[in-house]
């Protein structure tokens, strides 16, 4: 029997994942590869070593002859040949044995350009697809959060995720406003790095860094409330030894404002480039977030509290996107304005 799969993915800065038509999400790993610098094959490129999990369990402890890398920055394919490999690991691993030219719906940030948008469809012709289509991520996002968008109404969407935060107002199933932001988790992990080495002489890793953010990392602190803290390994930055410390909530809080603030920014500057008709619909029905990121402790009570538009965050933010993208494939009739 011949048959071709439909695949969906999205293909995030900090991780990626895989919908089967017919089966759901089957595959959510971190957007990482290992490679060697030593065995550079001259036709073959970069000896790629481990993707996804695997290769995330390496960041930072690594030798020197061994790369560990992220191919997506800020939301845009960085490293081509990388991602290309990267794409037909995660393929065939989502697909088994059953693979056989599938069609893939592949989502964007909204605004890609041209150059952006050929360079994923070229990735996924070569990682087998028969078929590329392309949906923009705020959209995926709104479909997969069940908003109603092909609506004469306005709906804000903000995506926040590792790399990017894409904030987008749609209405009749189109972006009306967007703006893509370089600013998201991995801006927080990095302010928190930093703070800890600036001001508490403390010199951690990234991996450690976003562990603290998910454990005890907060937008906005109720004072009413006792300051959350944990234990931390480390190194001292002065006599380089190793050490356990103690953070709390308030240095983390105050780590990640600079970054927090330039979300907010983003949200203020599409909230005023949009029609004031669309606006007054979102201040009524209020801004959904999503994203890996929006599980930051409070950030929906510190995005309502600096622009008076009530936000909240969909049920499994980290899934949103890749469920829209499965939920367009499934029935491109049905969306067929959403699809580029
Ligand atoms: P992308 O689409 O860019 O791959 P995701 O939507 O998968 O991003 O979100 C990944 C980001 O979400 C990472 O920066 C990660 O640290 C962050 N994240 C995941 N869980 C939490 C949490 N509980 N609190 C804060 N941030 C989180
Ligand atoms: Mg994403």
């Amino acid at each position: 029997m011949f048959f071709r799969k439909k695949v969906g993915i999205d293909l995030g800065t900090a991780n990626t994942l895989v919908y089967v038509a017919g089966e759901g999400i089957v595959l959510n790993e971190p957007t990482v590869v290992a490679y060697s610098i030593e065995d550079f094959h001259y036709r073959q490129g970069k000896k790629i070593l481990a993707i996804g999990d695997e290769a995330k369990e390496m960041l930072g402890r690594t030798p020197g002859s061994i790369i560990v890398s992220r191919p997506m920055k800020e939301g845009v394919i960085a490293d081509y040949s990388t991602t290309s490999a990267m794409i037909t690991y995660f393929l065939k691993k989502a697909l088994k044995r059953s693979v056989f030219w599938p069609e893939v719906m592949i989502s964007i940030p909204g605004g890609s350009s041209q150059v952006e948008k050929r360079a994923v469809v070229a990735a996924c012709k070569q990682a087998g697809a028969s078929n590329v289509y392309l949906i923009e991520e705020p959209l995926a996002a709104a479909i997969g959060a069940k908003v109603p968008i092909s609506q004469a109404s306005g709906h804000m969407i903000v995506n926040i995720g590792g790399g990017t935060t894409e904030i987008a107002v749609i209405s009749l199933g189109q972006l009306v406003v967007y703006k893509t932001v370089r600013v998201a988790g991995t801006k927080f992990d990095e302010a928190i790095m930093q703070i800890l080495r600036k001001k508490y002489n403390i010199i951690i890793g990234e991996r450690t860094a976003e562990e603290i953010k998910m454990k005890i990392g907060n937008a906005l602190i109720d004072e009413d409330k006792p300051l959350r803290k944990i234990e931390v390994k480390g190194r001292d930055f002065q006599s380089g030894l190793p050490k356990i410390f103690e953070i709390d909530e308030k240095m983390i809080s105050e780590a990640i404002t600079r970054p927090l603030k330039a979300i907010l920014e983003g949200i203020k500057e599409v909230l005023s480039q949009t029609p004031p008709e669309l606006a007054a619909d979102i201040v009524d029905k209020g801004i959904v977030l999503s994203g890996g990121s929006s599980l930051l402790t409070n950030i929906d009570k510190f995005i309502t509290y600096y622009t008076n538009v009530p936000a909240f965050v969909v049920d499994e933010p980290l899934f949103c996107v890749i469920r829209g993208v499965g939920m367009t494939i499934e029935n491109l009739d049905s969306f067929k304005e959403a699809i580029r």
